[in-house]
């Protein structure tokens, strides 16, 4: 044995004897151990490839920050640098608020003249068409729009860790940017809200026309090596589904809850719950970015979806491994479907389960725009195996070509693959934030 063995050996047997030590001298109710300094395991999904991912783990103590508020908050993102840091949130922030920390609403960022009312009157499809808004309404509108944005999209730069502290912790109102960044990790922490008081009419979209937001809870976009653990992100305290309708179209005023485009890749989401919300995770938002090809590769495991209507997730391009995640839509909530196969898309499907209500079938979890194949196996719906593939290749009413099981892939980086069955169990204990073991 080498000297040098040696002395590795004996500094892993007193790392080994501390550790006992501290087990030993735990407390019954312990504070929850640092996670801070945490990063990704070596084979935990897409993120772990090419280096892995590490955050802000390598921080010197002068860029650990506690943060309580948004101005805290701000001044530790430091816009966005590349500046190895930590930031752990305390307790609820609001990032609708002033720079002296008081709450800012919705008429607080009105400028302009904008009025939900005049905008309504003036791009009413039955007197305005089918044109694009514009004019006073409109430039108003985006004045108003780009104020409320100035204080609720929050950069966050390459080598940055942000974690929750504790089981309480809240942002809410925000928009989590992470773009053009490489090696961030977010965790333990819930993301509440993202609520666009300025809305924009769109009547081209999807022949009815829709309501567009701006906002996604937290948004990847061109980001590398990203891991998002245990967040929880919802719309809590404002549903869409309690929006009026306007224009027959449901007045929406959320976007994504975690949205990753532009060319994203190395991406993992674990232990996460996403709930009450519409459209929850789009990977990918355009047929036409073709520079999306080769990229995009995500793995979403042990997440929970509640109360979601669409995109868990939606996927272009990308080579996605989904497994042990835990779906469920209760009943008298509005569902749509889980699994969107869109555009040269992989979506690598492994063991995930399913509880719905009777009205909805397993015909209706996968819906395909332009997609070509889907890869699904150990698939649990309402507690029975069911083959996905072979349900939407009976049902789809043929406007959609039949899917293919080759995906053109086979993941290589993940942890121990459960049955769906105990998935569902474990997911339902432990996703989401505030629930980190
Ligand atoms: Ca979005």
């Amino acid at each position: 044995m080498s000297t040098r063995t040696r002395t590795r050996t004996r500094a892993r047997r007193l790392a080994v004897a501390l550790g006992l030590l501290g087990l030993l001298c735990v407390p019954a109710h312990a504070e929850a151990r640092d996670i801070s300094r945490d990063t990704l395991a070596a084979d935990d999904g897409w993120a772990a490839a090419d280096g892995g991912t590490t955050g802000g783990a390598a921080a010197d103590d002068a860029h650990v920050h506690t943060v309580t508020d948004r101005a805290g908050l701000v001044r530790a993102l430091d816009g966005g640098s590349d500046t190895p840091k930590i930031i752990k949130i305390a307790g609820t922030i609001d990032a609708n608020t002033d720079d002296d920390g008081d709450h800012l609403d919705c008429a607080d960022y009105t400028t302009g003249g904008y009025s939900p009312k005049k905008y309504l009157a003036a791009y009413d499809p039955r007197t305005w068409g089918a044109a694009k808004p514009s004019g006073e309404q409109e430039e108003a509108r985006q004045a108003s729009a780009a104020r409320q944005a100035e204080r609720i999209e929050l950069e966050v730069g390459s080598n940055t860790t942000i974690v929750g502290l504790g089981s309480s912790a809240v942002l809410k109102g925000a928009s989590l940017q992470v773009k053009n960044a490489d090696n961030v990790i977010v965790r333990n922490l819930e993301l509440r809200d993202a609520y666009d008081c300025f809305p924009v009419w769109q009547p081209n979209t999807g022949g009815l026309g829709d309501w567009k937001s701006a906002y996604d809870t937290l948004w990847l976009s061109g980001a590398t090596h990203v891991w998002v653990d245990h967040i929880t992100a919802s719309d809590q305290s404002h549903p869409d589904a309690e929006e009026p309708t306007h224009f027959a179209r449901n007045y929406l005023r959320h976007d994504g809850l975690l949205d990753i485009t532009g060319g994203s890749d190395l991406v993992t989401v674990s232990w996460s719950r996403f709930a009450d919300h519409d459209k929850a995770m789009l990977i990918g938002n355009s047929d036409s970015a073709t520079g999306d090809r080769g990229r995009l590769r995500v793995t979403l495991h042990h997440n929970e979806f509640t109360s979601v209507v669409q995109r868990a997730p939606r996927v272009r391009f990308g080579q996605v491994h989904v497994y042990n995640n835990r779906y469920v839509v209760p009943e008298g909530s509005e569902y749509r479907y889980s699994l969107g196969v869109s555009t040269e898309s992989g979506v690598y499907a492994e063991n995930n389960a399913f509880t719905t209500p009777s009205h909805v079938e397993a015909a209706d979890l996968v819906k395909s725009w332009n997609g070509s194949a889907l890869h699904q196996t150990g698939t649990l719906f309402n507690g029975y195996p069911v083959d996905l593939l072979a349900i939407y290749n009976s049902y789809n009413s043929g406007s959609e070509r039949d899917l293919t099981a080759d995906v053109g892939w086979t993941p290589a980086l993940h942890g121990t693959v459960d049955s769906a069955a105990r998935a569902d169990r474990e997911v339902a204990r432990g996703a989401g934030a505030g629930r980190i073991r």
